[in-house]
């Protein structure tokens, strides 16, 4: 769509307000609403000014104006808004020097896509991430978020899954057995159908949506693969129309990537492939169908998996999933056959087209720009040096023997170890100047002072149970 279209669409649909998107650092969207009349063909190129100083972790007070940019090929009517919005994408520019703003996440992810090409190892690269979520009604929410602040209640609680109701088994999820009964036990099947809807009005395929296994709630809804830039928006949009959806039905969306304890958490696998013209790279004659390529590309992730860690698992509950025995990875090994390999080789399919890899880390409070822009980085890397990735592991990671468990590299345990790994290696995301020094600096400056620090203050609900009779 080009600019022109947009204001024929506005005419045509009678569109009364323009609302412009952008994320703040760590990935949350953020809004400016414009009266339909603010907006000429020239705003697509000189955009609109506004206050960048209060998004979090961006421009400092004495160098605060900024422009917003709308992207035409982004417009799309809001379907939650009361009055006819128009909601746009937005670029951010310097007013001054009218260059991109290098925090800006999308321009880091425009930057990393150009680096691919300019490499000449592929002119794509293609992004099916699965994000899962859990829908709550309020009420649980609130609770939960009373024992953050308050940190009352009884010992045990939600914590610990002692606010389970095991008098009512009728028609309710098994723990762990949420993958996937049909309705009246999966009670989200209509709500999710209706999100389904709604992404697809907005233009973005889906290609399935389920109950996933974790008790109360936990959804999937899987979006149609695309290159790298478009996908990090509609993972945007996604998380947008989950959330509003929830809320139309006085309920809760949320991404969080561990909300309950002793259950599966919800993780984003970002299924990933690189590609020239429609050649499919990663398919070969290799381990699982792979290419040599494609096992470079592993080697690569694999190698900074735990720098990476810090910008695809980025919040300190992150950590909580990533634990044995709930599906979620833990080991930094690549295997065909099982999910508790960080990368996966899926083998559903014997077409080369879909020949990919399943990274099985990340969870979606990552900023999605960011996360595929690292990974493709660190797939560069791989291929570039020729990084073999080793040997699969083809056995259940989660049953090897001691002997053997201790040969294998982790994951990070905390939040604190990602940045330390992130910190001690990036060298390889500062290539082609994809991501600047600035934004690697500023990252781990930010989530050590904002989120790291705020989690070690504070003491946790859980040890009034272990320490409170003290
Ligand atoms: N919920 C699991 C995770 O945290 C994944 C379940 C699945 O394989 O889809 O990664
Ligand atoms: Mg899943
Ligand atoms: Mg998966």
């Amino acid at each position: 769509m080009t600019p022109r279209d947009v204001l024929k669409m506005i005419e045509q649909k009678k569109v009364q307000f323009i609302d412009l998107r952008f994320m703040d650092f760590p990935g949350l969207w953020q809004h400016l609403t414009l009266p339909v009349s603010e907006l000429t063909l020239e705003s697509f190129n000189h955009g609109f000014g506004f206050d960048g100083s209060s998004i979090r972790g961006w421009q400092a007070i004495n160098e605060s104006d900024m422009l917003l940019v709308p992207v035409a090929d982004t417009a799309r009517i809001d379907p939650f808004m009361q009055h006819t919005t128009l909601s746009m994408i937005s670029d951010v520019r310097d007013p001054i020097t009218k260059k991109e703003y290098s925090r800006d996440p999308r321009s880091i992810a425009r930057k990393a896509v150009s680096f691919l090409q300019k490499t000449k190892i592929a002119d794509r690269a293609m992004f099916g991430p699965e994000l899962e979520f859990f829908i709550f009604d309020y009420a649980w929410y609130d609770q939960g978020i009373n024992y953050a602040k308050y940190q009352v209640g009884s010992r045990e609680g939600i914590w610990t899954r002692g606010d389970e109701d095991v008098t009512n088994l009728g028609q309710k999820i098994r723990l762990k057995e949420g993958y996937f009964p049909c309705p009246p036990i999966d009670t989200m099947h209509n709500i999710r159908s209706e999100m389904v809807s709604e992404l697809i009005n907005l233009g973005i395929p889906v290609e399935a949506h389920h109950h996933e296994v974790a008790t109360g709630g936990q959804c999937e809804i899987d979006m149609r693969y695309q290159d790298l830039l478009k996908m990090a928006d509609n993972v945007m949009i996604y998380k947008y129309v989950a959330k509003n959806v929830a809320a139309r039905h006085g309920k809760v969306a949320t991404f969080m990537p561990k909300p309950l304890f002793q259950d599966n958490g919800s993780g984003m696998h970002i299924h990933f492939s690189l590609w020239k013209g429609d050649k499919p790279l990663f398919a070969g004659n290799k381990y699982a169908g792979l290419s040599q390529l494609g096992l470079w590309a592993i080697g690569g992730i694999l190698k900074h998996a735990r720098a990476l860690c810090a910008l695809c698992n980025p919040t300190t509950n992150s950590y909580k999933r990533l634990v044995p025995g709930y599906e979620a990875p833990v080991n930094l090994v690549y295997s065909s056959r099982n999910r508790s390999a960080a990368i996966r080789i899926p083998m559903y399919s014997e077409k080369v087209q879909t020949k990919r890899i399943e990274f099985r880390c990340p969870d979606s409070s990552c900023n999605p720009y960011l996360a595929f822009s690292a990974m493709t980085m660190a797939a560069i890397d791989g291929i570039q040096n020729k990084i073999d990735p080793g040997d699969p592991l083809d056995k259940d990671i989660y049953r090897l023997t001691s002997a053997e468990y201790e040969k294998l590299q982790s994951a990070p345990i905390n939040l604190e170890e990602a940045l330390d790994a992130l910190e001690n290696d990036h060298d390889f995301l500062l290539s082609g100047d994809v991501f600047t020094a600035d934004v690697i600096h500023y990252w781990i400056k930010y989530k050590r002072e904002n989120e790291v620090e705020a989690i070690r203050v504070r003491p946790h609900p859980y040890e009034f149970c272990m320490y409170f009779d003290i």
